[in-house]
Protein backbone atom coordinates (compact mmCIF):
# COMPACT_ATOMS: atom_id res chain seq x y z
CA UNK A 1 0.00 0.00 0.00
CA UNK A 2 1.56 3.11 -0.76
CA UNK A 3 0.53 6.64 1.34
CA UNK A 4 0.35 9.61 -0.49
CA UNK A 5 -0.34 13.15 0.87
CA UNK A 6 -0.41 15.42 -2.31
CA UNK A 7 -2.82 16.07 -4.58
CA UNK A 8 -0.60 16.02 -8.02
CA UNK A 9 1.26 12.76 -6.69
CA UNK A 10 -2.61 11.38 -6.14
CA UNK A 11 -3.11 12.21 -9.74
CA UNK A 12 0.04 10.75 -11.03
CA UNK A 13 -0.29 7.93 -9.28
CA UNK A 14 -3.52 6.44 -9.88
CA UNK A 15 -4.51 7.62 -13.59
CA UNK A 16 -1.78 5.48 -15.03
CA UNK A 17 -4.11 3.18 -13.88
CA UNK A 18 -7.21 4.31 -14.91
CA UNK A 19 -5.53 5.04 -18.89
CA UNK A 20 -4.84 1.18 -19.20
CA UNK A 21 -8.76 0.32 -18.30
CA UNK A 22 -8.25 -0.54 -14.89
CA UNK A 23 -11.70 0.17 -12.19
CA UNK A 24 -11.01 2.32 -9.07
CA UNK A 25 -12.80 2.03 -6.04
CA UNK A 26 -12.80 4.88 -3.31
CA UNK A 27 -13.74 4.87 0.08
CA UNK A 28 -13.71 8.13 1.90
CA UNK A 29 -12.89 7.92 5.82
CA UNK A 30 -11.80 10.41 8.70
CA UNK A 31 -9.60 7.75 10.11
CA UNK A 32 -9.83 6.04 13.39
CA UNK A 33 -11.53 3.10 11.53
CA UNK A 34 -13.47 0.43 12.44
CA UNK A 35 -15.46 -2.78 10.59
CA UNK A 36 -17.81 -0.26 9.84
CA UNK A 37 -14.89 1.47 7.69
CA UNK A 38 -13.57 -2.30 6.64
CA UNK A 39 -16.72 -3.56 5.58
CA UNK A 40 -16.96 -0.97 2.72
CA UNK A 41 -12.53 -1.59 2.27
CA UNK A 42 -13.32 -5.27 1.72
CA UNK A 43 -16.88 -4.42 -0.60
CA UNK A 44 -14.48 -1.75 -2.98
CA UNK A 45 -11.87 -4.79 -3.21
CA UNK A 46 -14.06 -7.28 -4.47
CA UNK A 47 -15.99 -4.96 -6.82
CA UNK A 48 -12.40 -3.16 -8.33
CA UNK A 49 -9.10 -3.37 -9.36
CA UNK A 50 -7.59 -0.24 -7.25
CA UNK A 51 -8.77 0.62 -3.97
CA UNK A 52 -7.71 4.15 -3.01
CA UNK A 53 -9.08 5.23 1.17
CA UNK A 54 -8.42 8.25 2.48
CA UNK A 55 -8.19 9.71 6.12
CA UNK A 56 -9.41 13.34 6.26
CA UNK A 57 -10.78 14.92 9.01
CA UNK A 58 -12.44 17.62 7.31
CA UNK A 59 -12.88 21.03 9.14
CA UNK A 60 -15.42 22.27 6.79
CA UNK A 61 -18.02 19.85 8.20
CA UNK A 62 -17.61 20.75 11.81
CA UNK A 63 -19.33 23.51 13.50
CA UNK A 64 -17.99 25.78 16.25
CA UNK A 65 -18.01 23.73 19.33
CA UNK A 66 -17.65 20.64 17.95
CA UNK A 67 -15.05 17.69 17.90
CA UNK A 68 -12.85 19.16 15.12
CA UNK A 69 -10.20 19.64 17.39
CA UNK A 70 -10.16 16.36 19.65
CA UNK A 71 -11.77 14.11 16.90
CA UNK A 72 -9.73 10.89 17.76
CA UNK A 73 -6.97 9.70 15.56
CA UNK A 74 -4.35 6.59 14.63
CA UNK A 75 -2.98 6.74 11.22
CA UNK A 76 -0.36 4.08 12.28
CA UNK A 77 -2.93 1.41 13.23
CA UNK A 78 -5.29 3.01 10.55
CA UNK A 79 -2.00 1.73 7.74
CA UNK A 80 -1.96 -1.07 9.11
CA UNK A 81 -5.61 -2.28 9.28
CA UNK A 82 -5.54 -0.68 5.21
CA UNK A 83 -2.51 -2.76 4.46
CA UNK A 84 -4.10 -6.04 5.78
CA UNK A 85 -7.42 -5.05 4.02
CA UNK A 86 -5.71 -5.06 0.33
CA UNK A 87 -6.00 -1.37 -0.35
CA UNK A 88 -3.68 0.18 -3.04
CA UNK A 89 -3.41 3.66 -2.08
CA UNK A 90 -4.21 5.16 0.84
CA UNK A 91 -4.63 9.44 0.50
CA UNK A 92 -4.42 11.17 3.86
CA UNK A 93 -3.94 15.05 2.56
CA UNK A 94 -3.27 17.66 5.30
CA UNK A 95 -5.67 20.53 5.51
CA UNK A 96 -3.80 23.37 3.81
CA UNK A 97 -3.14 20.70 0.95
CA UNK A 98 -7.13 20.21 0.76
CA UNK A 99 -8.03 24.43 1.49
CA UNK A 100 -4.91 26.16 0.28
CA UNK A 101 -4.99 29.92 0.72
CA UNK A 102 -7.33 31.67 -0.89
CA UNK A 103 -9.58 29.00 -1.87
CA UNK A 104 -12.95 30.79 -1.82
CA UNK A 105 -15.66 27.85 -2.90
CA UNK A 106 -18.64 26.60 -1.26
CA UNK A 107 -21.13 23.96 -2.55
CA UNK A 108 -25.12 24.12 -1.02
CA UNK A 109 -27.43 21.25 -1.29
CA UNK A 110 -31.39 22.31 -0.88
CA UNK A 111 -33.90 20.28 0.30
CA UNK A 112 -32.22 16.91 1.16
CA UNK A 113 -30.08 18.64 3.44
CA UNK A 114 -32.24 20.77 5.44
CA UNK A 115 -33.86 18.65 8.18
CA UNK A 116 -32.28 15.67 10.82
CA UNK A 117 -28.64 16.71 11.12
CA UNK A 118 -28.91 19.80 8.06
CA UNK A 119 -30.78 21.79 11.36
CA UNK A 120 -28.85 20.42 14.01
CA UNK A 121 -25.73 21.27 12.81
CA UNK A 122 -25.93 24.25 10.34
CA UNK A 123 -23.05 24.31 7.20
CA UNK A 124 -22.64 20.88 8.23
CA UNK A 125 -23.79 19.36 4.70
CA UNK A 126 -22.26 22.08 2.49
CA UNK A 127 -18.41 21.16 3.95
CA UNK A 128 -19.26 17.56 3.68
CA UNK A 129 -20.89 18.37 -0.44
CA UNK A 130 -17.52 20.21 -1.12
CA UNK A 131 -14.99 18.18 0.53
CA UNK A 132 -16.19 14.81 -1.33
CA UNK A 133 -16.48 16.62 -4.33
CA UNK A 134 -13.25 17.48 -4.05
CA UNK A 135 -12.05 13.96 -3.06
CA UNK A 136 -13.75 12.64 -5.88
CA UNK A 137 -12.42 14.95 -8.76
CA UNK A 138 -8.65 14.46 -7.09
CA UNK A 139 -8.94 10.25 -7.40
CA UNK A 140 -12.03 10.21 -10.17
CA UNK A 141 -13.31 6.51 -9.32
CA UNK A 142 -15.63 4.48 -10.77
CA UNK A 143 -17.44 3.78 -7.55
CA UNK A 144 -17.17 5.70 -4.09
CA UNK A 145 -18.64 3.52 -1.15
CA UNK A 146 -20.40 5.23 2.05
CA UNK A 147 -22.31 4.15 4.77
CA UNK A 148 -25.71 3.99 5.39
CA UNK A 149 -24.72 4.57 9.12
CA UNK A 150 -24.86 8.38 7.99
CA UNK A 151 -27.91 7.69 5.71
CA UNK A 152 -28.37 11.58 5.04
CA UNK A 153 -25.00 12.21 4.03
CA UNK A 154 -25.34 9.37 1.56
CA UNK A 155 -28.51 11.41 -0.17
CA UNK A 156 -26.98 14.31 -0.22
CA UNK A 157 -24.03 12.77 -1.78
CA UNK A 158 -25.71 11.51 -4.47
CA UNK A 159 -28.40 14.12 -4.99
CA UNK A 160 -24.79 16.19 -6.08
CA UNK A 161 -23.34 13.39 -7.64
CA UNK A 162 -26.47 13.35 -9.72
CA UNK A 163 -27.08 16.79 -10.25
CA UNK A 164 -23.13 17.80 -11.36
CA UNK A 165 -22.96 14.82 -13.60
CA UNK A 166 -20.21 13.44 -11.53
CA UNK A 167 -18.47 10.49 -13.13
CA UNK A 168 -18.87 8.06 -10.35
CA UNK A 169 -21.14 5.49 -9.11
CA UNK A 170 -22.30 5.63 -5.73
CA UNK A 171 -22.65 2.33 -3.14
CA UNK A 172 -24.46 2.75 -0.41
CA UNK A 173 -23.75 0.18 2.38
CA UNK A 174 -25.58 -1.08 5.36
CA UNK A 175 -25.00 -0.36 8.94
CA UNK A 176 -22.16 -2.51 10.85
CA UNK A 177 -22.74 -2.79 14.62
CA UNK A 178 -21.28 -4.51 18.13
CA UNK A 179 -22.64 -7.72 18.53
CA UNK A 180 -25.44 -5.85 21.35
CA UNK A 181 -26.56 -3.59 18.33
CA UNK A 182 -24.55 -0.65 18.95
CA UNK A 183 -23.24 0.68 15.66
CA UNK A 184 -19.91 1.47 14.97
CA UNK A 185 -19.04 4.91 15.40
CA UNK A 186 -15.05 6.15 15.64
CA UNK A 187 -16.92 8.87 18.22
CA UNK A 188 -18.19 5.45 20.19
CA UNK A 189 -14.70 6.12 21.85
CA UNK A 190 -15.91 8.84 24.14
CA UNK A 191 -18.30 6.84 25.85
CA UNK A 192 -17.12 5.67 29.00
CA UNK A 193 -18.56 2.41 30.45
CA UNK A 194 -22.00 3.46 31.77
CA UNK A 195 -22.39 6.04 28.87
CA UNK A 196 -21.85 3.05 26.90
CA UNK A 197 -24.41 1.01 28.33
CA UNK A 198 -27.09 4.00 27.85
CA UNK A 199 -26.03 3.71 23.84
CA UNK A 200 -27.29 0.67 23.61
CA UNK A 201 -30.93 2.82 23.95
CA UNK A 202 -30.80 3.94 20.06
CA UNK A 203 -30.74 0.71 18.41
CA UNK A 204 -33.16 -0.90 21.01
CA UNK A 205 -35.89 1.75 19.87
CA UNK A 206 -35.98 -0.17 17.03
CA UNK A 207 -38.10 -2.89 18.76
CA UNK A 208 -40.43 -0.33 20.40
CA UNK A 209 -41.49 0.70 16.89
CA UNK A 210 -41.77 -3.19 15.28
CA UNK A 211 -43.59 -3.66 18.27
CA UNK A 212 -46.11 -0.68 17.47
CA UNK A 213 -46.31 -1.56 13.86
CA UNK A 214 -47.47 -5.23 14.58
CA UNK A 215 -50.08 -4.17 17.18
CA UNK A 216 -51.50 -1.76 14.17
CA UNK A 217 -50.20 1.24 15.52
CA UNK A 218 -49.96 4.32 12.30
CA UNK A 219 -49.92 7.36 14.48
CA UNK A 220 -46.43 8.86 13.81
CA UNK A 221 -47.05 11.05 17.14
CA UNK A 222 -47.69 8.07 19.49
CA UNK A 223 -44.80 5.85 18.33
CA UNK A 224 -42.21 8.87 18.77
CA UNK A 225 -43.41 9.66 22.30
CA UNK A 226 -42.55 5.63 23.13
CA UNK A 227 -39.36 6.28 21.27
CA UNK A 228 -38.47 9.60 22.98
CA UNK A 229 -39.25 8.06 26.43
CA UNK A 230 -37.64 5.10 26.34
CA UNK A 231 -34.08 7.24 25.18
CA UNK A 232 -35.50 9.65 28.09
CA UNK A 233 -35.25 6.51 30.44
CA UNK A 234 -31.34 5.78 30.22
CA UNK A 235 -29.03 8.04 31.99
CA UNK A 236 -26.22 10.58 30.35
CA UNK A 237 -28.96 11.01 27.30
CA UNK A 238 -30.45 14.00 25.58
CA UNK A 239 -32.41 13.99 22.52
CA UNK A 240 -31.41 16.32 19.56
CA UNK A 241 -33.79 14.18 17.41
CA UNK A 242 -36.35 11.60 16.75
CA UNK A 243 -37.54 11.98 13.20
CA UNK A 244 -39.73 9.34 11.24
CA UNK A 245 -38.62 10.34 7.54
CA UNK A 246 -39.48 9.16 3.93
CA UNK A 247 -36.56 7.17 3.21
CA UNK A 248 -36.36 9.03 -0.50
CA UNK A 249 -36.87 12.79 0.61
CA UNK A 250 -36.13 12.56 4.46
CA UNK A 251 -39.40 14.52 4.99
CA UNK A 252 -41.12 14.20 7.68
CA UNK A 253 -44.06 11.30 7.03
CA UNK A 254 -47.41 12.20 8.02
CA UNK A 255 -48.49 8.44 9.50
CA UNK A 256 -46.57 4.77 9.43
CA UNK A 257 -48.24 3.28 6.66
CA UNK A 258 -45.98 3.69 4.13
CA UNK A 259 -42.26 2.36 4.18
CA UNK A 260 -40.38 5.05 6.72
CA UNK A 261 -36.74 5.63 8.07
CA UNK A 262 -36.85 6.37 11.82
CA UNK A 263 -33.51 8.65 12.44
CA UNK A 264 -32.08 9.31 15.66
CA UNK A 265 -29.73 11.84 16.81
CA UNK A 266 -28.93 11.16 20.36
CA UNK A 267 -25.94 13.06 23.10
CA UNK A 268 -24.93 10.06 25.47
CA UNK A 269 -22.47 11.80 27.52
CA UNK A 270 -20.57 14.31 25.23
CA UNK A 271 -20.96 11.71 22.12
CA UNK A 272 -23.32 12.90 19.57
CA UNK A 273 -24.07 9.37 18.37
CA UNK A 274 -26.80 8.83 14.76
CA UNK A 275 -28.56 5.90 13.95
CA UNK A 276 -31.51 4.83 11.62
CA UNK A 277 -33.28 2.14 10.41
CA UNK A 278 -35.60 1.76 7.45
CA UNK A 279 -39.49 -0.04 8.34
CA UNK A 280 -40.83 -1.60 5.78
CA UNK A 281 -44.90 -1.14 6.12
CA UNK A 282 -46.82 -3.64 4.23
P1 LIG B 1 -16.38 8.56 8.86
O1 LIG B 1 -14.94 8.14 9.05
O2 LIG B 1 -17.17 8.60 10.11
O3 LIG B 1 -16.49 9.82 8.03
O4 LIG B 1 -17.05 7.42 7.97
C1 LIG B 1 -16.53 7.06 6.72
C2 LIG B 1 -17.52 6.18 6.03
O5 LIG B 1 -17.76 5.00 6.82
C3 LIG B 1 -18.89 6.85 5.84
O6 LIG B 1 -19.39 6.52 4.57
C4 LIG B 1 -19.71 6.24 6.95
O7 LIG B 1 -21.11 6.21 6.67
C5 LIG B 1 -19.15 4.83 6.99
N1 LIG B 1 -19.45 4.21 8.29
C6 LIG B 1 -19.21 4.72 9.53
N2 LIG B 1 -19.68 3.89 10.48
C7 LIG B 1 -20.25 2.84 9.84
C8 LIG B 1 -20.93 1.67 10.26
N3 LIG B 1 -21.12 1.39 11.55
N4 LIG B 1 -21.39 0.82 9.32
C9 LIG B 1 -21.21 1.09 7.99
N5 LIG B 1 -20.58 2.18 7.53
C10 LIG B 1 -20.12 3.04 8.43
Amino acid sequence: MKIITKISESRDEINVFRCVGKRIGFVPTMGYLHEGHLSLVKKCREENDIVVVSIFVNPTQFGAGEDFERYPKDLKKDAALLQGAGVDFLFTPSVEEMYPEGFSTAISVSGISDGLCGSSRPGHFDGVALVVTKLLNIIMPHKAYFGMKDYQQLQVIKRFVADLNMNTKIIGMPIIRETDGLALSSRNIYLNADERKSALCLSRSFAFVYEALEGGETEVSEVKTIVENFIKDHPHTRIDYVQFVDPETLKPVKDLTKDFLLALAVYVGKARLIDNNIFKVM
